[in-house]
């Protein structure tokens, strides 16, 4: 209590200046054209009505460093209320903390008032946490300087007003984008304690932006790792799906991986990654995921969820038929297996689960190459998925390359050279009699049509 009133009288012991560092158009160089039209009218139009507004976030740091911004954010001094007063299109979201929604034909922008938290002293102490030092709440208004403050990186704190070309920096943010440094705010243990999802940000943004941690913030992430374990499965979910589509997923998970970080996000990665096919296949999804965002291609995340938790369900699979189970039965069970074990940490939304689930039950199906079965999986909704899954596995060494490349022929060839592509010797009386002879021996699907499969691969 008496802290509290010495640092409202003598003000408060934060890190951050009280005004901040202003830097011109001419040293910056962002011109108020590169803002789109909807955010910039969102922030003269808060301006005009005597309110603060800024571009925020994300969109300053990634125009400094000639990149693209993804959406632009506003932070303004005005209330949720106030600002949807002034914008007819527009709509208050949220619960926790309300943000508003401003809509311009197919765009919206992102307004959402100044926050204080904890780097602000004065409510510091009013901010309920768990035992960890995790902060269970941190809804409420501040001023711009808390604002800055509570802000996760240096880089990710500056402000800018498209009306006089200004940059607001309150944290050495420019500097350190100049130098190529991804730098936390404040004290490094305590804000991952806030928030331990920063560690993965941290990792995501220096990934994505080729940005070096600074040796401080880098130094307690491997110690601090397993606080990851207490944040909320769904908001894990959200940030390894941010991670894994952000174009470098490759070189996230290799870096979290180093740092300890891989294990509270997919259960059993690192057990995966530890079996040399196993990470061979996950490497190659993910390249080929980075490959696919980099020349503008849309990327399903279900696939690549698919492609991370195979070597789970595969040995799941494994193992049931080796306890007897029927294969096709035993696939079923294995993915259920897997999802669920998942699902206690990972909270994989039921829509990619489906998709899962269909490109996973489709791989024993590219083992058939005769009579009408492979026509009829040609025009199977998720034939493209499955075929590029089986890809993967025929370029990680699972299944022979062979496979592959008989399908991608199979596709492409016309009616009369597939008739001739089929493999031989399976009328559909024989391969009635067949089916029933190998619905008596466990390897039934394994060895059709003389595809030879690799130790292991249990098809
Ligand atoms: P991206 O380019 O991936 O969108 P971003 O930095 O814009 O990166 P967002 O999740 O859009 O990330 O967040 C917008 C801004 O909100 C950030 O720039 C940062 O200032 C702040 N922020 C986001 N997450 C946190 C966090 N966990 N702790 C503190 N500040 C955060
Ligand atoms: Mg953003």
């Amino acid at each position: 209590m008496i802290r509290k009133l010495l640092r409202r009288v003598f003000g408060r012991s934060r890190s951050a200046p009280l005004e901040p560092l202003r830097i011109p158009v001419e040293r910056h160089g962002i011109t108020a054209d590169q803002i789109s039209p909807c955010a910039r009218r969102t922030v003269s139009t808060l301006q005009q009505a005597g309110y603060r507004a800024f571009i925020v976030g994300g969109a300053v740091r990634d125009l400094l460093l000639k990149r693209v911004p993804k959406d632009f954010d506003v932070a303004t001094d005005a209330t949720p209320e106030q600002v949807r007063r002034l914008f007819r299109r527009s709509r208050i979201i949220g619960r926790r903390f309300r943000l508003v929604h401003v809509l311009c034909g197919t765009e919206t922008v992102e307004v959402s008032t100044f926050r204080g938290g904890p780097a602000d002293e004065a409510t510091a102490e009013e901010l309920p946490t768990d035992e960890h030092g995790r902060l269970l709440q941190d809804n409420i208004f501040g001023s711009q300087v808390e604002d800055a403050t509570r802000r996760d990186f240096t880089a990710n704190a500056l402000f800018y007003d498209p009306v006089s070309q200004e940059i607001w920096d309150y944290h050495e943010g420019y500097a350190d984008l100049r130098k190529g440094v991804l730098r936390i705010i404040g004290d490094p243990e305590k804000r991952y304690r806030e928030d331990p999802v920063r560690m993965l940000r941290a990792v995501r943004l220096a990934a994505k932006l080729d940005l070096k941690l600074d040796p401080k913030t880098e130094a307690p992430i491997p110690r601090l790792a397993p606080l990851i374990q207490n944040v909320p499965a769904a908001r894990v979910f959200d940030e390894m799906l941010k991670l894994l589509l952000s174009g470098h997923s490759r070189q996230c998970v290799l870096q979290l991986r180093a740092r300890g970080l891989h294990h509270g996000l997919l259960p059993l990665l690192d057990v995966i990654l530890e079996q040399p096919l196993g990470e061979r296949f996950v490497m190659l999804a993910l390249e080929n995921t980075d490959r696919r965002i980099a020349a503008d291609k849309p990327v399903n995340p279900a696939f690549l969820l698919a492609a991370l938790l195979w070597h789970e369900v595969l040995a799941t699979w494994n193992a049931l038929q080796q306890q007897g189970e029927k294969p096709v039965p035993a696939l079923l069970k294995a993915m259920d297996e897997v999802l669920a074990v998942q699902e206690e940490r990972l909270a994989i939304p039921r829509r990619y689960e489906a998709m899962m689930k269909e490109i996973w039950a489709l791989q024993p199906r590219f083992l058939q190459r005769s009579g009408q079965r492979p026509f009829r999986l040609l025009e199977h909704p998720r034939f493209r998925a499955g075929f590029d899954f089986l890809q993967l596995r025929c370029e990680s060494g699972e299944l022979p390359k062979e496979l592959g490349e008989w399908w991608d022929a199979f596709q492409r060839a016309d009616p009369q050279e597939r008739q001739a592509m089929l493999k031989p010797g399976e009328g559909p009386r024989r391969r009635r009699r067949r089916r029933r002879k190998s619905a008596q021996t466990a390897e039934g699907a394994s060895v059709q049509h003389g595809t030879p499969v690799k130790a292991g691969a249990s098809l």
